[in-house]
């Protein structure tokens, strides 16, 4: 490469910067009609296929000094070409099935400039104007999709200055805070002569109620954002209390109830109780049912975490796995995740209009009372109009393609799991109840050993497999053709040892049944072609 032209910084090349389009022949307008064109094209050509190790990736980003001197477009997106495009991670990729985002349909990408362009601000109706009616039928929709309540409901609601059906924030961590936030506010809420902790603190608020401390009751399948949340608002990580699961990674209700007992001996009050609905590692749903019941013999909140499940409300077909989610007092869910939205797109919906109160907040300059503006009920101040994409997701999409879309993934899950079954070298390690599997590689003379060994053998082969899934998976993703994640269960079945397991999440519309035999033929080529489990196997062979 030869030296880099040098720009100046003078008034006239800062003017341009802010009035004048690159030009059509430019690099930056190249990748622009790149992108537009084929962006599939585009990422499979542009990402290195082979992964450059970090620390080497690292060396391109070492100067903590802003650079003195200004820089022209072009090179700089030459530059991030080469820095930072090439070694990002093909997340679109058919045949890269462990992420929980995966393609995008092609009409987000110019709507997603549109917004940009636009740079809208729903903190309040005055930056935001139109995009504050549409964030709140998006919120509506979804609420419509979760709770079902009838027209007048939403006429009643959907647009009241006073109150909104629940918070578009930037993902589902935000929502998991907020919706705990609102359970806490209102447990502790004005009494009295006290005014409620939003005005006094959680010291009064204990106080006053004569509670010791809160607790939050999820199973141990929780997402670790519920963990911030608890951290957050005051409650203490060991108040988070995780419940075991039953052996199918749903929470048992009757562990739950009891754990609730002690603790309310202890005079620690249970605040809420967390329902996962599609866990991040293995995508069970609990028993939301009975949770709802337990919640309501607790007198606390029910909070469903449906960030990456919640979608599948979109199809007739398998709502019913979710059955009992119209209980709970608040629900988070990821556009993000299952419903093909850009990241930064989380809600958390209420199904109490007026839940939003214990939160409210106003400003003199901002959120004046009696506005519609949103920003007086999230957590975040300002915020893009990421509703538009899921706006637009809903529309162009529509509630039966999405059902399309959530079948297919199911479906394909089902075909994933009969591939493993159907192979002895593999064992299915979590039956995929949505579109998400977890398995290992267990060739079947290490299974032979494994039933005739003692327990002290046992541990340590299964100690070996977790070494060699980790390796698997790790040179998998570094050959670069595909990629499956990993995670650390404790399955039933393995005597609750801790068993490290490839983990597939398949809604990707474009992930072919052909590629998911390719990856399992990809997996065992990587195992047998490993010289220290070779060696291992030997041992076995005999
Ligand atoms: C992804 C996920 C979250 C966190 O959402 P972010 O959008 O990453 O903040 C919370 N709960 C569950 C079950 C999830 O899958």
């Amino acid at each position: 490469m030869g030296p880099k032209r040098c720009a100046v910084a003078s008034e006239e090349s800062l003017m341009r910067i802010f009035t004048v389009p690159e030009a059509p022949s430019s690099t930056l307008s190249v990748i622009e009609q790149e992108i537009s064109s084929n962006l599939a094209g585009f990422l499979n050509e542009n990402i290195a296929a082979i992964e450059k190790p970090l620390h080497e990736i690292e060396k391109d980003f070492q100067s903590a000094m802003i650079p003195e001197e200004p820089m022209f477009v072009s090179d700089y997106a030459q530059d991030i070409m080469e820095q930072l495009v090439a070694h990002s991670v093909h997340t679109a990729s058919p045949s890269f099935i462990g992420h929980m985002t995966s393609a995008l349909p092609h009409f987000v990408l110019p709507l997603s400039k549109l917004m940009v362009g636009l740079n809208q601000n729903l903190v309040k109706i005055e930056t935001s104007k139109a995009f504050t009616p549409l964030e709140r039928q998006v919120l509506g929709m979804m609420h419509h999709l979760a709770y079902g309540e009838n027209d007048a409901f939403y006429e009643k609601w959907m647009h009241s200055a006073k109150t909104a059906l629940g918070a578009f924030c930037s993902g589902g961590t935000i929502a998991n805070i907020s919706a705990l936030w609102i359970a806490r506010n209102r447990l502790l809420g004005p009494d009295g002569d006290f005014k409620g902790l939003a005005s006094e603190g959680i010291m009064a608020a204990m106080l006053h109620y004569g509670y010791k401390g809160l607790a939050v009751l999820v199973s141990e399948r929780g997402h670790y954002s519920l963990g911030k949340a608890a951290d957050v608002l005051g409650i203490g990580r060991s108040n988070f209390v995780a419940v075991k699961t039953d052996d199918n990674n749903k929470v048992n209700v009757a562990a739950m109830r009891a754990k609730a007992q002690e603790l309310s001996e202890r005079g620690i009050k249970v605040m809420a109780i967390v329902g996962v609905a599609g866990t991040t590692e293995t995508g069970n749903i609990d028993p939301l049912p009975e949770m709802a019941a337990l919640a309501q013999e607790l007198g606390c909140h029910f909070h469903v975490d449906a960030a990456w499940g919640g979608a599948t409300l979109l199809s007739d077909n398998y709502r019913h796995l979710l059955k009992g989610i119209e209980l709970a007092d608040s629900i988070t869910i990821d556009a993000h995740k299952q419903m093909y939205v850009p990241m930064g797109a989380g809600i958390v919906l209420f199904k109490d209009p007026t839940a939003t109160d214990a939160i409210e907040h106003h400003a003199e300059y901002i959120l004046r009372k009696g506005s519609k503006d949103l920003g007086s009920h999230t957590l975040e101040g300002s915020r893009p109009g990421m509703a538009m994409l899921v706006h637009a997701c809903l529309r162009v999409i529509g509630r039966k393609g999405y059902e399309m879309l959530i079948d297919k993934g199911i479906e394909k899950a089902q075909y994933f799991a009969d591939l493993i079954r159907a192979d002895e070298d593999f064992e299915l390690v979590s039956e995929p109840e949505l579109c998400l599997l977890t398995y290992r590689y267990v060739p079947r003379q290490i299974r032979q050993a494994i039933d005739r060994a003692d327990e002290q053998e046992r541990i340590d082969i299964y100690a070996a497999l977790n070494r060699f899934t980790a390796s698997m998976q790790k040179r998998q993703r570094e050959s670069g053709r595909s990629f499956v994640s990993r995670t650390r269960l404790t399955p039933a079945q393995y005597q609750h040892q801790p068993t490290v397991v490839f983990r597939v999440v398949l809604a990707n519309p474009l992930t072919s049944k052909q590629m998911l035999n390719e990856i399992l033929a990809e997996q065992k080529g990587l195992a047998q072609s490993d010289p220290v489990f070779k060696k291992y196997l030997a041992k076995y062979m005999a």
